[in-house]
């Protein structure tokens, strides 16, 4: 449940209210809002009786969450949740545009990429250092000589840098390093890394499991929320289905419903979505159009030789291109790139 305390609740009354619901065993979570303090009840519920709090001075009302999530919740937080990075901001008003390589792969590769997708007006730079392949003899990534990299081309450019950590025990490492910590579809389930990047100081972009349904990516979601990191961004990336002509099916459900469901920003991931880059440009427009709070697209400049998932990769031309198509796209749906 959360108690929704009176526009002129004193400090004192919501910390007799914060103690009561400690003294019965709860986690509290405070939402301190522009107009008044709402302080989310976590843990079971059910022995509790809700009219206890009615009575407390300060208080205005509760209300029961419905969803198995509760901080993840829109019942929680009725306002869209912005996540500032580095100078962008992710869930507002603009959609936010992360583009680079499937993987970091060489300097001139990443800083080439990074100035192209940055010149098309892309705010956020992406590319894997270290690389879940399906195959243990694929490239795996550059490691630790990959966030090096990243680093410098954030240095290089101003982009913010968001990149992929796969244990729980990397995640120290890749903070120094990134602006923003991906969870990818393989991981959306390890509950070790969830917790440990729910204690992390980094705002996280959680990946849809390729077979994992909304409500589960949301309950991984209220993971890293419970270990108090709220700064998690919603991923649509494509789930497995029957369909072969694409790598993935990519679920445009997934944006309102989402949207519907819970505060967090919901972006979407096109080039995984579909898998072929002739596709990427058309399934991206229709993620804007659906009201996407941000996109994350694979560039590269030459997806030829790319060592992972060039043939979903976007060349800088035509990732610029996108870019000039997204504008009207955004504009008809109230937002701007
Ligand atoms: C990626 O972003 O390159 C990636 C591996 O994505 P996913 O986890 O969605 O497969
Ligand atoms: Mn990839």
């Amino acid at each position: 449940m959360i108690i929704v305390m009176k526009r002129a609740a004193t400090t004192q009354e919501i910390s007799s209210v914060v103690a009561r619901v400690e003294s019965l065993g709860f986690h509290v979570h405070l939402s301190q809002g522009e107009e008044r303090t709402i302080i989310g009840v976590i843990g079971d519920e059910r022995p509790v009786d809700r009219t206890l709090f009615e009575l407390m001075d300060g208080v205005e009302k509760n209300v029961p969450i419905r969803q198995p999530f509760p901080l993840a919740s829109r019942d929680f937080k009725k306002e869209n949740t912005v996540i500032a990075v580095n100078g962008t901001r992710i869930g507002g008003s603009k959609v936010a545009i992360m583009a680079g390589p499937c993987a970091v792969e060489s300097r001139e590769q990443i800083l080439e990429t990074a100035h192209a997708v940055k010149e098309a007006g892309a705010t956020i730079l992406r590319g894997g250092a270290y690389k879940p392949r399906t195959s243990p003899y694929s490239f795996q990534g550059l490691g630790l000589k990959g966030l090096e990299l990243l680093a410098e081309a954030r240095q290089a450019t101003g982009l913010a840098i968001v990149t992929e950590v796969m244990a729980p025990e990397a995640v120290p490492l890749v903070s120094q390093y990134a602006d923003i910590l991906q969870l990818g579809a393989r991981n959306m389930q390890n509950y070790a890394l969830l917790h440990a990047v729910g204690e992390a100081q980094k705002p996280v972009l959680l990946k849809r499991g390729m077979m994992s349904t909304l409500e589960e990516l949301l309950m991984s979601a209220e993971y890293i929320l419970s270990h108090g990191n709220y700064r998690v961004m919603l991923c649509e990336r494509g789930i497995r289905t029957f369909e072969k002509y694409t790598r993935n099916t990519l679920d445009i459900n997934a944006v309102p419903v989402l949207q519907s469901l819970s505060h967090l920003p919901v972006i979407v991931d096109p080039s995984h979505g579909t898998g072929k880059w002739e596709f990427v440009s058309a399934v991206a427009k229709a993620a804007v159009a659906a009201g996407a709070d941000g996109l994350i697209i694979e560039v590269h400049p030459h997806p030829d030789v790319a060592m992972s998932d060039g043939a979903q990769s976007l060349k800088p031309e035509k990732f610029a291109q996108l870019m000039r198509e997204l504008w009207p796209i955004a504009e008809a749906v109230g937002r701007s790139l």
